[in-house]
């Protein structure tokens, strides 16, 4: 099973609603796709979602990066030898870690249908389901309420809401939500860095003497302040999760070893994919220390990949793949099946996914 052409797609998928955060507002998904042909006539499937104020990539340098440096390198690879795939494909570029991320998803869903497998089972078969929360865009508290209350009433257990804008609006923003949904719900809050640290332990405070019961905090303060988010992290009693601020198993690392977070929440989009997720999981649980698997605005490609991830690691505890909610339409043939808040792999080989509605030529 040798690597014959990798071909791009674009695909583009409207929000039921626009995603807003401290850093970004989307209303579509406009993604690139990758497909791996083998000269057998199998085909892998990829994505990378163009997230710039993260990871830094956008659709164009993605498709620079897959053309000009990962393509020539991996064309003629046998799929078989994964590990002369992945040296050359994360060593291919410097950066690009969404257009690494894509076509490494690709080559597990290649290697895995070689043997015959779903993927969860090739990556390790801890189980075969994930259980996603809901992301709650920030807005005006009234409207975070309602989005709150009608995620409840679609079965949610767990709810994520987006804060970091003005945190004495997030302690408003949180007190209506947990009284609208009650005392059972999980609620998560994520900063994406929009406080300073003084600030992120004064709110975090605040939010405990309220009594409002928050599971987690991410990434309270800037992504490189390490310094700042251990600070935050020894402060307060409410659990702090690294975001921003964890992209490789060496951030990893040095996070765990500073004790800088209680929580790492992996993207296959910030680290390059599932191999250095695999190396990112494997540091977390020698610190004994969980992992959020999480997602940018992607569709069910990607999010296949991530589950199929989540679902075979057991250190991986949390999932927050709720794109697959937030997108209008799903044009994805096939991978996990959806019955919120539950994904369910399937036994179809690979990622299990067939084929992908309304792709379009790039130039
Ligand atoms: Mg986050």
């Amino acid at each position: 099973m040798k690597i014959e052409e990798i071909e791009l797609k674009h695909i583009s998928i409207p929000l039921k609603k626009p995603f807003k955060t401290a850093l970004r507002t989307v209303e579509t998904a406009e993604n690139t796709v990758v497909l791996i042909h083998t000269d057998d006539g199998q085909t892998g499937y990829g994505e990378a979602p163009p997230t710039k104020v993260i990871t830094g990539d956008t659709n164009e340098s993605t498709i620079a990066a897959i053309r000009s440096s990962i393509r020539p390198a991996l064309l003629g690879k046998d799929i078989a030898n994964l590990e002369e795939i992945q040296d050359a494909l994360q060593t291919a570029t410097d950066r690009d870690f969404s257009a690494k991320a894509a076509v490494d998803m690709a080559v597990y869903d290649l290697a895995s249908k070689r043997l015959g497998v779903p993927l969860y089972q090739y990556l390790g078969g801890y189980g075969n389901q994930v259980e996603t929360d809901l992301t709650i865009s920030i807005n005006e508290p009234e409207e975070m309420e309602a989005d709150a209350v009608a995620a409840a009433e679609q079965g949610f257990s767990a709810l994520k809401l987006k804060v970091g804008i003005d945190s004495e609006k997030d302690v408003r923003r949180v007190a209506c939500i947990r009284r609208a949904v009650g005392d059972k719900m999980k609620i998560r809050l994520d900063a994406n860095q929009g406080w300073e640290v003084d600030e992120a332990i004064r709110t975090i405070t605040r939010l405990e003497d309220l009594g409002l019961d928050i599971e987690l905090v991410e990434q309270p303060v800037k992504a490189r302040d390490f310094e700042g988010l251990k600070r935050v992290k020894d402060n307060v009693n409410t659990v702090i999760m690294a975001d921003e601020s964890l992209f490789s198993p060496r951030d990893a690392l040095d996070l765990l070893q500073m004790q800088a977070a209680d929580l790492l929440n992996i993207k296959l989009m910030k680290c390059g994919g599932i191999y250095n997720a695999l190396k990112i999981a494997a540091i977390a649980e020698t610190y004994g220390v969980e992992c959020m698997l999480g997602s940018m605005v992607e569709s069910k490609i990607s999010l296949t990949a991530a589950a199929h991830l989540a679902a075979a690691k057991k250190i991986i505890t949390r999932v927050d793949l709720d794109a697959a909610i937030l997108l209008a339409e799903d044009p994805v043939m096939g991978g996990f099946e959806k019955e919120i808040p539950w994904f369910t792999l399937t036994e179809a080989p690979g990622l299990g996914i067939t084929g992908v509605r309304g792709l379009t030529e790039i130039e």
